[in-house]
Formats: structure tokens, C-alpha cells, sequence
């Protein structure tokens, strides 16, 4: 068995995209710029926007940090994201979710000017990755594509059972494992809340990429021997006996599941430290766009 380390893969892709910045600084051009917008005080949005930012300092990108209240109005949020659509210095900028109750997601995600949506999550965005365009692929689904190229894992022709149908995991992800090339050509079931024996589907898969935010859904027993298992999950479970008061957990019973699987992703340190690494690829890929559209 094989772990899917993402921490060590997203910590190259880091170094790689630092030496890119590294010879735009030398040859005197402008470094990637990433904003960010948090509104509110989740915990784990702290705590996801706060790695982002981190992230952007290290591999020598300019970030800036948009921390609002929870009361901000859709209106005022509205007026922020048009102002970073017209900020020349800013290349790219995510706003991170879930937002409050009273601001409409859809509607501040389709506000993002797609040439800055380094989430991938604008219909021209998402609809472009639908049809093998070059675009900004949402982060998470971008992730695990490159966690298993690397890896090398063989998926042409492999039944991939994914479990969760949501915009900006599972649907993405069983649309680009099911296109053509490297890391895909794979046969896609795409399960769901509503799906009828679960079981059945998942002891047929190759592969597995389970995306339902269900702590141990997986078990050991709805697995095939050899089977691939890509865990997405991040659940914080409270637990007073911890300095933090909860840990994270995935949606993969991992001690059991890893003894039959032939490569698995641990959490942490699979999935979500990929995720951020394909932010920062996608933010670079925006600058070097608008380099050559200046
Ligand atoms: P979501 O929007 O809540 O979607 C969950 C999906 O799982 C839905 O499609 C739902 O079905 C399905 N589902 C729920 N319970 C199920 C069950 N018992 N059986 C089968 N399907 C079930 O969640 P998400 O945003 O995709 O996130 C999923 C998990 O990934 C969460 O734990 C989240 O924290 C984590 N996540 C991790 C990263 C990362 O970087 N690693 C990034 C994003 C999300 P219906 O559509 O029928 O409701």
C-alpha cells in the first residue's frame, strides 16, 4: 500500500512555482497577486484562509487578506468583489465559502470576474473545464488529477465510483476523471444521497474518491482488494481531550481501509494540502494571462 502524500507533493509543486516567481522577480516583472475574502468567523475558514495567505508568502506571492464581519450586506460584499475586478494589481482572488445565511453564494460566485475566478467556480469557468478548454480548474478536483499523475496511478479504463455530487468536488471531479488523457479515461458513477446500495457500487470500484463530509463512511468492507481510495472528507469532530477541542477526520475508517487499499490518501495531509498548492498554480497561471494580455 502506497500513501498519496499530499503534503510532500504539494510542498514540490510549492518549490516549483517559487523558482517561477523567483525569475519573474529577476527579470523585473510583476510577482502573482492572490486576494482573498472571508466574511465572518468560521473556524475552519480561518483556519483554510489563513494557510492560503501563509502559503502566498512563502512561494514569494503578493496576498492581501479581506477580513469582513459576519453583518456585511450582499450589497457591500458585491461592491468589494467588483473592486477587485477592476484592481490591475490584483491576478486572481477567491471568496471563500460558505458565506452567511443572508448573503446568495451563487450570486457573489457569478460576480467573480472569470479571468480572476482562481477557484474555478464560474459557470464560463466550470463549463470550460466541461469541455477540455484550458480554464481554471476548481482546486480540490484540480488536486487530486495531479495527486495521481504524479503518483502515477493507472486510471485508463478503471471504474471510478465517486461518492458526492457537489459544484466544487464531487461533479468536477467525475467529469475530469472521466475526459480523455493522462489521470483519466476512467468509467465514472457518480453516487449520491440518493443512491441505492452504495455497498454494490463502491466493492466494484478501482477507484474510490469519496467527497461526502461523513466521518467513516467508508469501511473496509464496501472496499475491493487493491482498490485506490481518495479521501476528500475534512470533518472537525469535537473532542474536549484535545488541546484544540476536536480533530479532523475523513470520510475513509483509514487503520482498516489502508490494509486492503493499493494507494490511499491520508487526512490530513492528502487532499487539502493539494488543494491549496492548486490555488496558488491556478493564481500563476492568471498572472502569466494577464502578462500577455497587458
Ligand atoms: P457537500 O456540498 O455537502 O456535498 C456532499 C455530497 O455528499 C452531496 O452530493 C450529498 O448528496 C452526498 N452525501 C451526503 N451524505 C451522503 C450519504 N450518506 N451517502 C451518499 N452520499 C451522501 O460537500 P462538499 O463541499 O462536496 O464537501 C464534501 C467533503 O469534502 C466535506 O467534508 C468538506 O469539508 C470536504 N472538502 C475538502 C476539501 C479539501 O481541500 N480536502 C475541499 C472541499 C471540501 P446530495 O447531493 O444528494 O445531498
Amino acid at each position: 500500500m502506497t500513501i498519496l502524500d499530499g503534503k510532500k507533493i504539494s510542498n514540490q509543486i510549492k518549490d516549483e512555482i517559487a523558482i517561477e516567481v523567483a525569475s519573474m522577480k529577476e527579470r523585473g516583472e510583476k510577482v502573482p497577486h492572490l486576494a482573498a475574502v472571508l466574511v465572518g468567523t468560521d473556524g475552519a475558514s480561518l483556519t483554510y484562509v489563513g494557510s492560503k495567505v501563509r502559503s502566498c508568502k512563502r512561494i514569494g506571492f503578493e496576498s492581501t487578506l479581506h477580513h469582513l464581519p459576519s453583518e456585511t450586506t450582499e450589497k457591500e460584499l458585491l461592491q468589494l468583489v467588483h473592486q477587485l475586478n477592476e484592481d490591475p494589481n490584483i491576478d486572481g482572488y477567491i471568496v471563500q465559502l460558505p458565506l452567511p445565511k443572508h448573503i446568495d453564494e451563487q450570486e457573489v460566485l457569478m460576480a467573480v470576474h472569470p479571468d480572476k475566478d482562481v477557484d474555478g467556480f464560474h459557470p464560463t469557468n466550470f463549463g470550460k473545464m466541461a469541455l477540455d478548454m484550458e480554464t481554471f480548474i476548481s482546486a480540490t478536483p484540480y488536486g487530486i488529477m495531479e495527486l495521481l499523475r504524479r503518483y502515477k496511478v493507472d486510471t485508463e479504463g478503471k471504474h471510478a465510483v465517486i461518492i458526492g455530487r457537489s459544484h466544487i468536488v464531487g461533479r468536477p471531479i467525475s467529469i475530469l476523471m472521466s475526459q480523455k488523457g493522462k489521470a483519466a479515461n476512467a468509467t465514472v458513477t457518480l453516487a449520491h444521497s440518493r443512491t441505492k446500495n452504495i455497498k454494490e457500487l463502491t466493492l466494484q470500484a478501482d477507484i474510490i474518491v469519496s467527497a461526502l463530509g461523513v466521518p467513516h463512511f467508508l469501511k473496509a468492507d464496501m472496499v475491493k482488494t487493491g482498490a485506490v481510495i481518495i479521501d476528500v472528507g475534512i470533518t472537525r469532530v469535537e473532542d474536549a481531550t484535545k488541546e484544540k477541542g476536536y480533530y479532523i477526520t475523513g470520510d475513509v475508517d483509514f487503520e482498516a481501509v489502508s490494509k486492503k487499499a493499493s494507494y490511499i490518501t491520508p487526512v490530513p495531509g492528502g487532499v487539502g494540502p493539494m488543494t491549496i498548492a492548486m490555488l496558488l498554480k491556478n493564481t500563476l497561471l492568471a498572472r502569466e494571462r494577464h502578462r500577455k494580455n497587458a
